[in-house]
This record gives C-alpha cells, sequence and structure tokens, in this order.
C-alpha cells in the first residue's frame, strides 16, 4: 500500500535528472560568466579611466607650465629689443644665453626667437651643433598661426633636430618688433612615466595619428587607416618627418563590446598577451588631442574563468549534494515503504490471528455453556439416578418395613381390643396399661417411619465432614427387620473417625452393600455381615463382608457397570454398585469389590478422613 505522500517523493529518471542538471547547469554558467565579464568589465574600465585621468592631469599641468614661458617671453622688454635690432651682435648673445638657462630651468627642449619673417635670432641650443639659430620656420604653422592669431600651437617633427616636439609658439605684441617666441617640448619624461606602466599610454592628434606615446615604436602610426589625402598632405607638410604613417593593428570591435575592445595584431600586442585591450579615451581641453590608455582584458578573462570555474565547482558540489539528497529520499522512501508493507502485512496477520482467536475463544465459549448445560443436565441426571436407587432401595425393603409396621398393628389391635373389654369391666388400670403399651408401639412405628421419610424423602445436601459411625446405625437400623428375619449375625467394628462425605448418600451406599451381602446368603446357613472401619493415613477403609459364595467370575469384570446384575429373577436392576461408585467418587474417595480366599465377597470403600 502506497501513501500519496509517498508517491510525492518519486524522482524522475536518472538519466532525465542528468541532461536537467547539466541544462541547468550549463545555464548558470553561462549566465554567471556574463554577469562576471560584464562586472569585470566595469571594474576594468573604471580602473582605466581613474589611471587615464592621473596621466593627463600630469601632461596638462606639464602643458600649462610650457605655456606660460612663450606668455612671459613674449612680454620681455629685451626680446622686443632683439627683434628691433636683431644686427646686434652682443644682444643676440645674451638673448641665447636668457633662454639656455630659462630652458635648463623648465627642461624644455628648445626656446627661441623669430622675427617676423621667420628667421630665427636667439635660441636656447644656440652653442650646438644643431642649432636653430639662423633656420627660418616662416613656413611652420605654429609661427604663421601665432603671427596671425598671436598664439600658435603645433606637434611636428623637428626640420633640424628630427625629433618630434610640441611647439607653443606667442607672438611678441609690440608693432615695432613683429616676431614669435617658441618652446618646444618634448615631453620625454611623461614618456617614461607612461612606460613604467603596464598599459600602454598614448595621444593621437587631430587626425588620429599617435604623436605622444609610452611605446616608441607606435609613434606617427595612426590608430585607424588615414584617408590617402590625409596621408599626401601630412607628408607634404613633414609634419611628421618621413614616417610612413602605417596603421596600428588594431581590430575594433569583439564579441563583447564592439566599441571599446580592440584586439591588437601581430608586433604590437606584448608577449603572451592574447591581444584583447579595453581603449579607454579622454579628449585633451584646448587641443584637438585624445588621449588613450590601453588595458589588457587578461584580467577580465582570468575572474570571468576563475568566476566560472568556482561556481562549477560549487554547481557540481550541489548537483552532487542534490544527488546524494535524491539517494537519501529514496532509500527513505524504499525504507517507509518497507517498514509499511511490514507493517500492513504484520496489521493483516494480527487481524488475522485476532479473527481465530475471537473465533476460538467464541468456540471455547460455546462449548464451555454446552459443557456447563451438560453437565448440569449431567449433574442432575446423577442426581435422578442417585435417587432412583434410593428409592429403589426402599421398594426393596418395603416388604420387611411394611410386615415390621404391621406387627406392632396387630399388637396395637389387641391392646386396643383388651382395653375396651377391661374398661367395659371397669377396670381402668389394666385398660390404662395397655393403653401405655399402644403409645409404645406407636412410638416404635414413628421410629420406623421417621427412618424411611428420612431415606427417601431427604435431598442430598452438600459433601461435608460427618462421624461415620451415626451413618453405620441408621443404614443398620433401616436393614433391621431383614437381617432380623434372616436370622444374619452382624459384625460392627468402626472406631470415631470422621470422613468427608454426605450423610445420606453415605448410608444409601452402606445400605446397597448390605443388601447386595444379605441377598448372597438368602437361604444360606448361619449367614454374618461383618462392617469395619479403620484409619489408614489420611483415609478410612470401610469393609463390608459377607459368608456368601462370593462374587461371580463373569461377573468381575462389569461389577460396578449399570444395568449388569445376576438378579433378574429376582427383580435386580443391576444399579446399586453403579449407583454406589458414583456417589464414592463424588465424595473423593473409590470403591472396589472382590472375594475373600476363606469364602465370601468383600466390599472396600476408602475415603478421605479428617484428621
Ligand atoms: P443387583 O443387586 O440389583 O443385582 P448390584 O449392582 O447391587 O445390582 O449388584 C450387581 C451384582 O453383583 C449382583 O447381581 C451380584 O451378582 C453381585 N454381587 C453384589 N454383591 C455381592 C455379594 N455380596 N456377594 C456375591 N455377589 C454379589
Amino acid at each position: 500500500m502506497a501513501l500519496p505522500g509517498i508517491a510525492a517523493l518519486r524522482r524522475p529518471p536518472r538519466a532525465a535528472s542528468f541532461i536537467l542538471g547539466a541544462v541547468l547547469m550549463l545555464t548558470a554558467l553561462w549566465t554567471v560568466g556574463e554577469w562576471r565579464a560584464r562586472s569585470a568589465a566595469a571594474d576594468l574600465e573604471h580602473a582605466a579611466e581613474g589611471a587615464l585621468a592621473l596621466h593627463l592631469a600630469a601632461l596638462l599641468s606639464g602643458l600649462d607650465k610650457h605655456r606660460s614661458v612663450p606668455f612671459v617671453l613674449a612680454r620681455d622688454p629685451e626680446v622686443a629689443a632683439l627683434l628691433r635690432d636683431p644686427a646686434d651682435p652682443d644682444r643676440r648673445r645674451y638673448i641665447d644665453h636668457k633662454l639656455d638657462l630659462l630652458n635648463a630651468e623648465i627642461r624644455a627642449d628648445v626656446i627661441y626667437v623669430i622675427d617676423g619673417d621667420g628667421n630665427t635670432l636667439a635660441a636656447s641650443n644656440w652653442s650646438s651643433g644643431q642649432s636653430f639659430v639662423g633656420h627660418n620656420y616662416g613656413f611652420r604653422p605654429y609661427f604663421r598661426n601665432a603671427m596671425r592669431d598671436g598664439l600658435g600651437e603645433h606637434f611636428a617633427m623637428g626640420t633640424v633636430s628630427h625629433q618630434p616636439g610640441f611647439y607653443i609658439a606667442r607672438r611678441v605684441d609690440a608693432p615695432d618688433a613683429p616676431g614669435v617666441v617658441v618652446v618646444k617640448v618634448r615631453f620625454e619624461d611623461v614618456e617614461a612615466a607612461w612606460a613604467r606602466s603596464d598599459s600602454p599610454v598614448f595621444v593621437t592628434d587631430g587626425q588620429g595619428v599617435v604623436i605622444l606615446t609610452s611605446r616608441p615604436d607606435w609613434r606617427f602610426r595612426p590608430i585607424t587607416p588615414l584617408p590617402e589625402e590625409t596621408r599626401r598632405v601630412l607628408r607634404e607638410s613633414r609634419r611628421y618627418g618621413a614616417a610612413p604613417l602605417a596603421p596600428l593593428p588594431f581590430a575594433t570591435g569583439g564579441p563583447e563590446d564592439a566599441a571599446r575592445v580592440v584586439l591588437l595584431g601581430d608586433g604590437v600586442a606584448a608577449e603572451g598577451d592574447p591581444g584583447s585591450h579595453l581603449l579607454v579615451a579622454a579628449p585633451i581641453p584646448g587641443l584637438d588631442w585624445t588621449m588613450h590608455i590601453l588595458v589588457s582584458r587578461v584580467p577580465v578573462h582570468q575572474q570571468v574563468a576563475l568566476t566560472v570555474i568556482a561556481t562549477g565547482f560549487a554547481g557540481l558540489l550541489l548537483l552532487f549534494g542534490l544527488s546524494r539528497l535524491q539517494d537519501w529520499r529514496t532509500s527513505l522512501r524504499e525504507r517507509i515503504e518497507t517498514q509499511q508493507r511490514a507493517r500492513a502485512e504484520l496489521e493483516e496477520k494480527v487481524a488475522a490471528r485476532t479473527r481465530e482467536l475471537t473465533e476460538a475463544n467464541e468456540r471455547l465459549l460455546r462449548e464451555a455453556e454446552e459443557r456447563r448445560r451438560a453437565e448440569v443436565v449431567a449433574r442432575q441426571a446423577r442426581a435422578d439416578l442417585v435417587h432412583a436407587g434410593r428409592l429403589a432401595v426402599l421398594g426393596q425393603i418395603s416388604a420387611s418395613i411394611a410386615h415390621e409396621i404391621n406387627q406392632p398393628l396387630g399388637a396395637i389391635r389387641s391392646y386396643a381390643d383388651n382395653a375396651v373389654t377391661l374398661l367395659r369391666r371397669e377396670r381402668a388400670d389394666a385398660a390404662c396399661d395397655n393403653m401405655h403399651r399402644i403409645a409404645g408401639l406407636t412410638e416404635r412405628i414413628g421410629t420406623i417411619t421417621s427412618h424411611l421419610k428420612g431415606f427417601a424423602r431427604r435431598t442430598s445436601g452438600p459433601v461435608g465432614v460427618l462421624n461415620l459411625e451415626p451413618s453405620v446405625r441408621n443404614a443398620l437400623a433401616l436393614m433391621e427387620h431383614r437381617i432380623r428375619r434372616a436370622g444374619i449375625r452382624v459384625e460392627v467394628d468402626v472406631p470415631a473417625v470422621q470422613v468427608r462425605a454426605e450423610p445420606v448418600q453415605l448410608e444409601q451406599v452402606l445400605v446397597n452393600l448390605l443388601q447386595n451381602a444379605a441377598d448372597a446368603q438368602d437361604g444360606r446357613p448361619a449367614p454374618r455381615i461383618a462392617i469395619r472401619a479403620e484409619r489408614r493415613g489420611a483415609t478410612c477403609v470401610i469393609a463390608v463382608e459377607d459368608d456368601g459364595p462370593g462374587i461371580p467370575e463373569a461377573m468381575m469384570p462389569q461389577l460396578f457397570a449399570a444395568f449388569h446384575t445376576t438378579k433378574a429373577g429376582s427383580g435386580g436392576l443391576g444399579l446399586g454398585l453403579s449407583i454406589a461408585r458414583n456417589i464414592v467418587e463424588t465424595f473423593g474417595g473409590t470403591i472396589a469389590g472382590g472375594n475373600r480366599p476363606d469364602g465370601g465377597a468383600v466390599f472396600t470403600v476408602v475415603l478421605e478422613c479428617a484428621p
């Protein structure tokens, strides 16, 4: 019998569970991987933006510092004086020295002064082999812009030094002395600082060409291919010297973020770096430049891998745990089912056994009731039988009793007749004597009838302890007439003992034995009956013996069986001994009959003796 709750515990087949688990696991891994990729990319971007902001701040502060120099020099009266009188060699030398000193202080590349025609009058590198003095820079955009607008800034390759630099030019604000003061800045320190970082940092100009960079080999290479026209213009202007302007092998876009992820191609990717980088850019205020930082996305991949592995491991652990739980549930379900089956079987067995026991009990009760009824019937039958036996005994002794009564009745008649005669003769005394005799005789009759009445009517009482001797006497009294008439010699030897019996029934037994003894000696000379009793331990043995012919051998096997008699002709029923045994057994005693060696029969009754 399966309970509904147990049915709910049934699990799907193992293969289905496995597939479901695998699908869930892969989905979870994919989701976690995606989430981790996004969050790690965001973290990386955040960090890159922070680094970029720092680099940008450093760059701007350097630029501002250098911008102040031409600003101040453009207002310097000595510079204006030089422009007014460029032929004065002392003045030129003086300014050369001054610029040299200033350059050493601010650590720019070169500081120089150009007149209105573009000729360099003085320069901080006046004494070096690559001195700018005497060179004409009238074609340079920074010069032209400064002459036109007052300020010109331009990044370009140096025509003399062949070193790239950022040129900051200021027009000298003196109408009579046109000219420009220029500071060429090289950013080597800045680039060296950038190079110390793992992530490449670079600045592109308005065309997207790298001009400042932590990776020198990237310089003057555009981050996206330049249109042919732009390349031509740049080459002709020699702004970046003879640089081929080959684009950096950056493949923009990727599976994750098309705009910001670049894949570094051969030659630019660091060794062991798969090349996927995040490109973060920020415009540089005041210039058409853009600063970039390229951060490797390896940490993102590592974190994603780590997270996926950890999640996978946790998932496997979870699956393992779930599988163990499943197994545990299965075994629990099986255990519960087994227990329920066992309990159901047990309950069934108990119910069957209870049914059997109930039926057996009912059968026993029925049998007990039947037995009880049978016993009542048997007891009643036995009592009836005993009473019938007693009446039979009475019937047998009634003739002699009638004779016994007739004799005093006859005497009473004669005494009465005599008394009448005597009264007529007025012999009152004699008549009175006769009356007394009559009274004595009626008393004798009364004694005889009272014996009979007691024997015939008295119903049996319970078994108890009684004196043996009065019962023997009563039995002999009932037999008295027959004994006397048959001239039987009676020997009595009964001590004063107490036995367990019922008086009327004990008398009945004794009368029966006396009757049989008398019957056996009917017509025989010198009949004799002896009644003896003696104590033997806890019992009392009562023996009734006679001098008759003894019990016939053929009678022996059924001596106490009912309806076995040798006296059928004289009205014997064969019930006397059967009833006697019945009575003695109800007293808890035994009865036996046998023949004496010297002739005659002897019957012994053994009864329980009172202490
Ligand atoms: P009944 O006296 O009517 O025959 P009993 O049961 O008293 O029935 O006796 C059964 C038989 O046992 C008698 O018929 C007789 O043959 C035998 N029996 C009993 N008592 C004696 C005795 N004292 N001597 C010889 N035979 C006896």
